[in-house]
């Protein structure tokens, strides 16, 4: 058993080395952003596996917005922690989980919408559950690196009917915020300057833009390929592991 000191000290030294892992992350996100001339890019810190704990103690330090990859986890973390923590889920969605998902009334985005079947089905349960709650945030998620395990649509006549859906008065609950892409582990970390995957992501914004005069916005880069999204016109970068450290396994993992 930890004496009650000890667990002060302790919680102290994750606050620090917490805090300034983030504001350095920060600090070298609002760099290149500055380099590239821009000031419009956010960081999404992503919080899967690690305790909620952790992100009480950013939210005190004024964050909102956090990721989460896992539902049963986003569900109780949002259970316990502030309800005005703006949500965004990007793991992998099944079609029988936007329901659980929709329940949550201070989820703020969902990020991976990779059917027409999933938008209609979050959107169906949004309007049963919280009618009166903000209209999710939706990214179509795209496989741009081509790869059969990677989630995403590629398909143009697809990403185009979930598009066509968001954007309609079907989608009473739910509205199109942009496109979100992971990309290739290989293509991120290799050292050219531009990173293939990404430059997918924005013909596909290019495509749709023209198509349906929207003005999509960009989700992509991570740990390890931010600053070649942020070259490349993201809009938001989310960062896990050099803001949380390496994560537990999911086994290993408490809330
Ligand atoms: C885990 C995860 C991240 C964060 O990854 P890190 O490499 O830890 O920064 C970002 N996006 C998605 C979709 C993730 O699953």
């Amino acid at each position: 058993m930890l004496s009650w000191i000890s667990k002060r000290a302790m919680s102290e030294l994750r606050k620090n080395e917490l805090l300034s892992s983030y504001e350095a992350v920060k600090a070298t996100v609002d760099s290149y952003v500055k380099g590239c001339g821009r000031n419009d890019v956010s960081l999404l810190p992503v919080s899967k596996l690690k305790p909620a704990s952790d992100i009480q103690l950013l939210y005190d330090h004024g964050l909102r917005s956090f990721g989460e990859n896992y539902v049963q986890e986003l569900i109780s973390k949002a259970e316990i922690l502030p309800k005005d923590i703006r949500w965004h889920f990007i793991g992998g969605l099944q079609t029988n989980k936007c329901k659980d998902l929709a329940k949550v009334e201070n989820l703020y985005a969902v990020e991976t919408i990779d059917s027409l079947k999933k938008a209609k089905k979050l959107n169906e349960a949004r309007a049963k559950l919280h009618p009166q709650a903000n209209k999710i945030l939706c990214n179509v998620q795209i496989n741009t690196s081509e790869e059969a395990q990677k989630s995403g649509l590629s398909d143009e006549k697809e990403i185009f009917e979930v598009v066509q859906f968001m954007l309609s008065d079907e989608a009473t609950n739910i509205e199109l915020g942009g496109l979100m892409t992971i990309g290739s582990w290989d293509v991120s970390h290799s050292e050219t300057e531009e990173n293939h995957d990404f430059a997918v992501l924005c013909q596909w914004k290019k495509k749709i833009d023209d198509k349906f005069s929207t003005d999509l916005k960009l989700s992509m880069g991570m740990s390890s390929d931010f600053k070649q999204a942020i070259n490349q016109g993201t809009s938001q970068v989310r960062i896990g592991t050099d803001i949380f450290g390496t994560r537990p396994s999911r086994a290993e993992a408490s809330i």
